[in-house]
């Protein structure tokens, strides 16, 4: 196991702590929002010019990736730079998008989910190539877009249009300082029903689209009940979250119905087991109805398209993979404890580039993963540090289990 040079690491992200704070401020303090992240894109370029970067790109998308180091063992880091709105603002103490600091935190909408993450990565990067240790790796930081909205589209681009393919990617989403190796998948899926449209008067003259749906609702609704299980994930769960129709009018029978199901996908379910399950429901059967994947295809900022569909894998890294390993011994050296490997309860980039990819994902970032979308997010300053100092001695732990 490598012997970090743990005093002088500390010294050294301890020398860049206001520099980060500061940083980071100033990315809560642009509006993000999704497809709106223009502004936030060129903030983090100032950072990287400021810091010396090797290489700093905005890909078509709109993702800014910058690299430090050539070496051949490519590792990845990534943090997404949208934000979700700010809600009823009403509900906070203090204005949302204003960095307040106070009692050792930052406070606003994005200091931990996630761009807390996003300061302290680019800053490790700069602190690898001050400490020279570099020589075997190539590091790419990636501040992504539009996670909120359609998690991993950033990294399905980054991976086949700009061609990087890291050997693992940590994400640095809020982790509760804990490590997480995992997440369950969700898909997106609309069911529709096709009626005729009679007058109101005469029904029988009709074949009502909603009442074709009732029965598929039903099912629905008893299948959340037997979806398969999986030991570290949990269960698969199904939901209705959306009803629409069409119908000429009040008084007549309603000729469309459908529904938009979210469904959360554990370990082992595929876009293609669960569409064979729906099909195979009998009131899906007897209505007829179609069963289909949503597709996402809205801009990003650049006004780039890339469609996908809503279909984002569950994914796992196993406990004894080496990022894995590396990321937990990482954690006992710095901070002189055992650390608690688990599972995020929300989703993340790791649908594209492990679930899609099958490249390991492992992730550790500051703050609470319960902060994230709520009114008075926050994230405690010493955190910022501590992923800092994760995001430095990972590479190297990683290096040396190589060797
Ligand atoms: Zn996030």
């Amino acid at each position: 196991m490598l012997d970090i040079n743990t005093k002088e690491l500390t010294e050294k992200v301890k020398t860049y702590k206001d520099d980060i704070v500061l940083f980071l401020s100033d990315l809560i303090k642009i509006k993000s929002l999704d497809n709106y992240e223009g502004d936030a894109v060129q903030r983090v370029k100032t950072e990287m010019e400021k810091l010396d970067f090797d290489e700093i790109k905005i890909d078509p998308m709109g993702n800014i990736i910058g690299r430090v180091g050539s070496g051949d063992t490519v590792i990845a880091m990534d943090g997404h730079l949208d934000v979700v709105d700010s809600g009823d603002d009403n509900q906070w103490d203090f204005p949302p998008f204003s960095a307040m600091i106070k009692d050792g935190r930052i406070w606003g909408r994005g200091s931990a989910d996630q761009k807390g993450g996003v300061a302290s990565m680019i800053y490790a990067a700069r602190i690898m190539k001050e400490m020279d240790l570099l020589s075997e790796l190539t590091i790419y930081v990636t501040g992504s877009v539009n996670e909120e909205d359609c998690d991993g589209l950033c990294w399905q681009y980054i991976i086949n249009e700009d061609n990087i393919r890291p050997e693992f990617a940590i994400l640095t989403e809020p982790s509760d300082g804990n490590i997480y190796r995992g997440q369950k998948g969700r898909m997106a899926l609309k069911v529709s029903t096709k009626g005729i449209s009679a007058h109101g008067s005469v029904p029988e003259q009709g074949e009502n689209a909603i009442y074709k749906m009732a029965p598929v609702i039903q099912d629905i609704e008893a299948l959340n009940d037997k979806l398969p299980y999986h030991p570290e994930l949990g269960s698969g769960t199904i939901t209705i979250s959306q009803i629409f129709f069409s119908s000429a009018s009040s008084c007549a029978i309603a000729d469309g119905c459908s529904i938009i199901l979210d469904r959360r996908l554990t370990y082992g379910e595929t876009k293609e087991s669960v569409l064979k399950e729906l099909n195979a429901l009998g009131s899906v059967k007897k209505a007829d109805a179609e069963v289909e994947v949503i597709m996402y295809d809205l801009p990003t900022y650049t006004g780039l398209v890339y469609p996908t569909e809503s279909y984002f894998p569950s994914w796992i890294t196993p406990e004894d993979h080496p990022c894995v390993k590396a990321a937990a011994d990482s954690f006992r050296q710095l901070f002189n404890k055992e650390p608690l490997v688990d599972k995020w309860v929300f989703s993340t980039n790791g649908v594209a580039i492990s679930g899609l990819h099958n490249i390991p994902c492992i992730g550790y970032g500051p703050g609470n993963a319960s902060e994230a979308h709520k009114a008075n997010e926050s994230l405690e300053i010493e955190d910022l540090v501590k992923a800092t100092m994760m995001y430095v001695t990972i590479p190297q732990v990683y290096l040396a289990g190589k060797k």
